[in-house]
């Protein structure tokens, strides 16, 4: 069978015979269905992680297992809001435990390198803790030599590259969601996904620095997006990339 860069494409046999000697860097895409705008599908925040995760497997000779696809709840100022109708969205509990049951499940197979690569703002928190909790169990069952690493892909955007992408002003990652990072990564990856001409022109959302609950639905822009994506192109997602 042909190799490949994504475990369900490859037979057991071969994926056993990769992975047992604890070498081989195992990457896991996390999203989230939530909306994006209308001028983006709900799986981006999937997809993007996805594809993030594929370039980094053809860079690291690593392998990506099928990824998480549900992410923790869209927050109003970071993702406009679980109140949204066309996410599908999980609990913390829930993400905490799938994370956990995955790291346990590859340790047992000898994989002992595994990269979360996140895309979903609102999933971090909780997907450290199921790693904590996976690997504080591993120990006590004497598996003591894991290593993973818990990243969200716009971490690595420096601010020289800001700089480049927003000329006018960065407003910071929580406001970016639908916004110019994205949009822009999205024609870059999945061009025929996106219409351009659905953008809503708008001045970034303006939010309080604290939570209301119950969601109060006129705080979040009727877009759903919290900045304008209208200065995205693939040659910005290429930079970003
Ligand atoms: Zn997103
Ligand atoms: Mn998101």
């Amino acid at each position: 069978m042909s190799s490949s860069l994504l475990m369900e494409e490859i037979d057991a046999f071969t994926y056993r015979e990769m992975v047992t000697n604890g070498e081989k860097i195992i990457i896991v895409p996390v999203g989230a269905i939530e909306q994006h705008g209308p001028h983006m599908p709900v799986g981006v925040d999937a997809m993007l992680s996805k594809a993030l995760s594929l370039s980094l497997a053809e860079k690291v000779n690593g392998l990506v297992v099928p990824g998480i696809t549900f992410g923790y709840k869209s927050q109003q100022r970071s993702g406009g809001g679980y109140h949204l109708a066309g996410g599908l969205f999980m609990t913390g509990m829930t993400l905490i435990n799938h994370v956990k049951e995955l790291v346990i499940e590859l340790a047992s197979h000898g994989n002992r390198k595994i990269v979360f690569c996140n895309g979903h703002y609102e999933n971090y928190q909780f997907m450290f803790e199921g790693i904590d909790e996976a690997l504080r169990l591993l120990k006590m069952q004497g598996i003591d030599n894991m290593k993973v690493l818990l990243l969200s892909y716009w971490d690595f955007v420096d601010d020289k590259t800001i700089d480049k992408l927003y000329p006018n002003g960065f407003t910071g990652w929580g406001l970016e969601h639908g916004g110019g990072l994205e949009t822009s990564l999205m024609l870059l990856l999945y061009p025929e996904k996106v219409d351009m001409s659905k953008v809503v022109k708008a001045d970034p959302a303006s939010l309080p620095n604290y939570d209301i609950l119950p969601i109060q639905p006129e705080l979040t822009p009727d877009s759903g997006c919290l900045s304008c994506a209208i200065e995205a192109s693939s040659e910005k997602g290429e930079i970003l990339l």
